[in-house]
């Protein structure tokens, strides 16, 4: 079928049919906006060539590992928006409490053709194969997460930015064409189809069993009016001087965009036409986070199934730690003195406070916070799952491919052996005083004190 969106986004993952049925399904479950979505484009150009209604449907997932209260209430504010959004389009939004794998084989009875976006994670993958494997109709997977298709930027893993730069650059312009989705021919509102759509996000929260030890975040509002409002801001006041300004802890230089991409609520290919369009000193500097750094994070689960484990690393960062193993350590952290923010060093303690209270730490202060989990955990393989676990528990954009590859990083991936030191081998090491030499860094333990 044609349709007009790019075909490598496409791709059919059962070898079931499409049926004469009552209407074409949308399983949302990483693309949680409806602009710039080709999932539903897709959907919408399908539902019209059969002449049949479009339903689209999220199922509320309980257990999704490492959920917790605040990621939930920050994907519950980005879901009704969605619902008001569909319900102009005329479309029906089935959201429903249950195993989204359940909900979706449910609905696709009466389906004539079901089709999903696409998340990489293990158990994403492991949701789509078990919906694929029992969808009586044709199901058809759309890649909306990402400028340039996974598999189109590169058939393996690569080794570092440098390697994926120039692959998915040569992709990219033929990928950077923003699209409006229009109504369907057909409404579907009509349909009746139960659905907990219309309820509050403080009501579809009271029902929620989850893990509610992390309270929502008061800084970051989910949605995506909220990113552009946020990305809004960014393009008049700090793209300009990106290059200049993202790393400094204190200072106010990124985009906060990443909780937004995570959900789906913005899509990369519209910050990236806005910023082109803008253009200006800032706009190369941000393109590469946006595309190649965030592409190649994709690239990494994508191809590399122990994107979660000390595993993943390259042999020469793994035997590099090996050797380095029973180094003293002069400071020595449990996991839960690194929960409670209770080393001696005040601007790590004030990262991982930033993190606990915001939901979100400053991106440089990313990549220090995780070094001194390696350097103060007792074994490197004892700090790669303390990272991810605080880093997935925290973070409103943690249980992302950036988050395995960020962690993944302070390890060695994605990066080259350096002068040889202790405990950390070759890999690459960063210190406090390189902080103070490079940033003003009492203005960010400020930003931090007043939770900003
Ligand atoms: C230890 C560690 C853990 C991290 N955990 C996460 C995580 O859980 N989720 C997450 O989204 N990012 C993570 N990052 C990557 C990065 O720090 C954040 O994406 C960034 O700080 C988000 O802020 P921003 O949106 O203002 O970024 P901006 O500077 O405005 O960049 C724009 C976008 O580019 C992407 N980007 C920026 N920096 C990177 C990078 N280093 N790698 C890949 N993509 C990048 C992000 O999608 C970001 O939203 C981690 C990095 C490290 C070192």
């Amino acid at each position: 079928m044609i349709t007009s969106v790019e075909p490598e986004r496409v791709r059919v993952l059962n070898d079931a049919t499409v049926r004469t049925r009552d209407y074409v399904l949308y399983w949302m479950q990483s693309s949680h906006r409806t602009e710039e979505n080709p999932a539903l484009r897709y959907a919408v150009e399908r539902g019209d060539q059969a002449h049949l209604p479009l339903v689209v449907y999220f199922g509320l997932w309980q257990t999704y590992p490492e959920a917790n209260l605040r990621h939930f209430r920050f994907m519950l504010e980005g879901l009704a928006e969605v619902a008001r959004s569909l319900e102009s389009l005329g479309i029906r939004f089935i959201l429903r409490i249950e195993p989204p794998d359940k909900g979706v084989l449910d609905l696709a009875t009466n389906a004539a053709l079901l089709i999903v976006d696409r998340g990489y994670l293990r158990q994403q993958q492991l949701l789509y194969r078990h919906v694929a494997e029992r969808c009586p109709c044709s199901l058809v997977q759309v890649e909306g997460n990402v400028v340039v298709p996974v598999e189109a930027a590169s058939q393996k893993e690569e080794y570092s930015a440098a390697t994926f730069r120039r692959k998915v650059t040569y992709h990219v312009d033929r990928f950077l064409h923003p699209f409006n989705t229009g109504s369907p021919e057909r409404s579907s509102l009509g349909l009746d189809l139960p659905t907990l759509a219309g309820e509050t996000t403080d009501a579809l929260l009271s029902q929620l069993t989850i893990d509610r030890s992390v309270l929502p975040s008061a800084l970051y509002k989910g949605g995506t009016a909220e990113a552009n409002r946020r990305y809004e801001q960014f393009l008049d006041n700090r793209l300009g001087g990106y290059a200049d300004n993202r790393n400094d802890p204190g200072g106010d230089g990124g985009s906060d965009m990443s909780p937004y991409l995570h959900f789906g609520q913005v899509s990369p290919v519209t910050l990236a036409v806005l910023a082109q369009e803008q253009g200006g000193n800032g706009t190369p500097a941000f393109l590469e986070q946006l595309i190649v750094r965030r592409e190649l994070a994709v690239n990494f689960v994508r191809y590399n199934g122990n994107y979660d484990s000390f595993s993943s690393l390259p042999t020469w960062a793994q035997k590099t730690l090996a050797l380095h193993h029973a180094d003293p350590r002069e400071y020595g952290y449990s996991l839960n003195e690194l929960e409670h923010a209770a080393t001696h060093d005040p601007y790590w303690n004030a990262a991982q406070k930033e993190m606990m209270k915001t939901g979100k730490m400053q991106g440089y202060m990313r990549m220090y916070w995780g070094k001194k989990v390696l350097e103060w955990s007792k074994t490197p393989e004892d700090a790669y799952p303390a990272a991810l676990y605080l880093n997935n528990k925290y973070e409103i954009d943690g249980r992302d491919p950036n988050g395995y590859a960020g962690v993944a990083w302070c390890f060695g991936k994605h990066d080259h052996p350096w002068g040889e030191r202790p405990i950390f081998g070759m890999v690459r090491y960063m210190n406090a005083k390189g902080l103070t030499r490079k940033f003003e860094m009492d203005q960010y333990l400020e930003n931090v004190r007043q939770g900003r």
